[in-house]
């Protein structure tokens, strides 16, 4: 077989539908981008497949589906004259070979249909712009225009074209750039990064929706840090997220240092990420330290303090899910919630670990209580290794503690055994502050453990607590 032939990468039986298809309509088809050059990388075959025609690529999808025993549906986007069916679990997107030219203040191309060279040229990069023929005359052949496959063997990211014009007639393909590298542990080219840094503010002209998309794939990627890094070398986070880069740097006064945040908030996500695979967990560690910005202070006694940063932190955490589009839903709500938490299990660990702090803790913490420990044991990022192993030592007492409390006590999401209802009907009481207090002084006896987090218990405390306040149970005989 010729060297480069890649039949091993076609082997999905769509590919041979689509080659059928193509020589009936007699126009040339190949398969192109992350396809291809996740096959050579010999990452999952990815579910998405491009598929190029040089002709109509609509036509193309519809005459792929009549051929399938399936006959599956054809989504039509006429706007960008694509067309995607769904098969199997396969999802396949036609398009139709197009020669791409930009405006500067605008990423939509003005677009006329090309070749395949033509196509290949407006790929954003090398390893994306590689294609396998699905045409009789050279079935399974690789096109490798701008070497490509060289790039996949160093590990680089380099654009087909001049990068400075790459980058400035898209801007997105500076995140996507920094995502791939993050993503197959890539580096960038060298003039590519230049370009980057150079065409940066451009960054403006991209929607927010598209951005976060990335941010979150970098976020999944193995290592973090490695995408967050090159933003922040681009100077592209500083235009992103401000909120993170104002972390960055560390102050003396009277010989006293702080630590940068930011380098080790990038520590805390890598931690994470060997931990977990959720994205919001992730985007926790990512923001947990951000009021410290804003909250920093020297004072003369206790040198520099963070007072409230949580409870700052969680705010901003509201305004920049906001600005960037993000959903302002229970994922929303949920990173907030460790964050304004992220410090208590350390509070509380630095102390004698006492069952009712235990207790506290859970009830706060609900079901994320599993999640805030492990931010907690990700966010110890001294290298002194006796330090290193007494604060991870003091969070094994702490989830040690939270096993024995919670097995003993069913705090996490308990409901207080007596409720406002009983506390009305029993004093003849119409809504009012009253039951209010009651309320709270009955979870509050059961959190510090002065009463057990049982029926019996708790409606005594009730009539006592009533009495206290001048009440008197009314004759329900
Ligand atoms: P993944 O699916 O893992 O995100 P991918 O490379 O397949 O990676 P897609 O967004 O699915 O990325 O795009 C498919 C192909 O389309 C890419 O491989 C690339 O050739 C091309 N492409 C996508 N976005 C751009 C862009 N902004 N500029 C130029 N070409 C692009
Ligand atoms: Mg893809």
């Amino acid at each position: 077989m010729p060297e480069n032939n890649y039949i091993k990468a076609i082997q999905e039986p769509i590919f041979e539908t689509i080659a059928k298809a193509s020589a009936e309509l007699g126009v040339e088809s190949y398969v192109i981008g992350g396809y291809v050059r996740d096959f050579l990388l010999k990452r999952n075959t990815p579910k998405d497949i491009d598929v190029v025609a040089v002709g109509n690529g609509i036509d193309l999808a519809q005459k792929v589906a009549s051929l399938l025993p399936e006959k599956p549906k054809v989504s039509v986007f006429k706007n960008f004259g694509t067309a995607m069916i769904k098969n199997d679990d396969l999802e396949i997107e036609f398009v139709g070979a197009r020669k791409e030219s930009y405006h500067f203040d605008s990423r939509k191309p003005v677009v006329e249909d090309g070749s395949l060279e033509d196509d290949q040229n407006r790929r954003d990069f090398t390893i994306n712009a590689l294609a396998i023929s699905l045409n009789e005359k050279n079935y399974g052949t690789l096109l490798d225009p701008f070497d490509g496959v060289s790039d996949l063997k160093k590990k680089t990211i380099r654009t087909p074209l001049d990068p400075d014009v790459t980058y400035s007639d898209d801007p997105l393909r500076m995140m996507r750039a920094i995502r791939f590298a993050s993503q197959l542990h890539f580096n960038i080219e060298k003039a590519s990064l230049e370009a980057i840094k150079k065409n940066k503010k451009r960054i403006k002209i991209i929607s927010n929706e598209r951005i976060v998309d990335e941010l979150n794939k970098i976020l999944l990627s193995e290592t973090p840090s490695v995408g967050f890094k090159l933003l922040f070398d681009t100077g592209l986070l500083h235009i992103i997220m401000p909120e993170l880069t104002n972390l960055q740097g560390i102050e003396e006064k009277e010989g006293q240092r702080h630590k940068d945040n930011f380098w080790h908030t990038l520590e805390v996500v890598d931690n994470i990420s060997r931990n977990t695979d959720d994205l919001w967990l992730r985007w926790a560690a990512l923001l947990h330290d951000i009021g410290k910005a804003p909250t920093k202070r020297f004072d003369d006694k206790i040198g520099w303090t963070f007072h409230g940063h949580e409870f700052v932190g969680s705010k901003m955490v509201y305004k920049l899910f906001k600005r960037l589009h993000m959903p302002l839903n229970d994922k929303m709500k949920y990173v907030q919630k460790l964050v304004l938490m992220s410090s208590r299990p350390i509070v509380l660990s630095q102390d004698i670990v006492t069952d009712s702090a235990v207790r506290r803790l859970i009830f706060d913490a609900g079901d994320h209580i599993e999640d805030l420990m492990k931010l907690c044991e990700a966010d110890i990022t001294t290298k002194n290794p006796r330090r290193f192993k007494k604060y991870n030592n003091n969070f094994k007492i702490v989830r040690k503690k939270i096993a024995e409390v919670e097995e003993r006590d069913h705090i996490r999401n308990f409901q207080p055994p007596v409720d406002g209802a009983e506390i009305m009907e029993t004093f003849n009481l119409k809504p009012s502050k009253e039951i209010g207090i009651i309320k709270e002084a009955i979870k509050e006896a059961i959190l510090e453990g002065e009463i057990p987090n049982e029926y019996e218990a708790a409606r005594e405390f009730m009539l006592e607590r009533g009495k206290k306040l001048g009440l008197v149970p009314a004759n329900n005989d």
